[in-house]
């Protein structure tokens, strides 16, 4: 579908075509660093729709650990994250992020990458309590959180349970 979106000054506007099925999250850290949150959005635009129509982004090339060099583009004036691409090599697949689209509410993440650095808390935003009036403090049937440790400890006690019980079957 087509999209277009700008950046929070509106200096910088695009326009593009993406995939709405192919949205993804990513926890690795440079995201995390690079969006001053926990992960990031992204949504690749289809091959060649992907048009600045005004304003020039600002470049910051990192060079990741596997030492490809990624594009970086944002807003100078306002910082905001516009999209990243490899440096080199053809075909240039911009992953625009996600939050700078307007039409971003029909794009809901289908995959999640990078979940070894994901933060633990970030697994479970819907337990964390709301303040806002209106809204609920936290999903109906949403467990408390638990770090990974407590739920592998959790996990753990359960086989024990289904071992014991499966023995007191036996
Ligand atoms: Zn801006
Ligand atoms: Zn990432």
């Amino acid at each position: 579908m087509k999209i277009d979106g700008s950046c929070h000054c509106g200096y910088i506007t695009y326009r593009a075509e993406a995939d709405p099925d192919k949205t993804e999250i990513c926890h690795c850290t440079d995201c995390q660093i690079l969006s001053g949150t926990a992960f990031r959005t992204l949504i690749p635009a289809e091959d060649g729709t992907f048009e600045i129509l005004s304003g020039q982004p600002k470049i910051y090339v990192k060079t990741a650990e596997s030492g490809a060099k990624r594009v970086q583009a944002f807003c100078a004036e306002c910082g905001t994250p516009i999209y990243a691409s490899a440096a080199e090599g053809h075909p240039k697949i911009y992953r625009i992020r996600a939050g700078t689209v307007r039409q971003r509410e029909q794009f809901v993440p289908k995959r999640q990458i990078w979940l070894r650095s994901q933060q633990q808390w970030a697994q479970d935003l819907a337990c964390i309590p709301g303040v806002e009036v209106g809204k609920l403090p936290h999903s109906p049937g949403c467990r408390p959180y638990l770090s990974r440790a407590k739920r592998l400890d959790t996990t753990a006690r359960m086989v024990v349970i289904n071992e014991k019980s499966r023995n007191t079957r036996g």
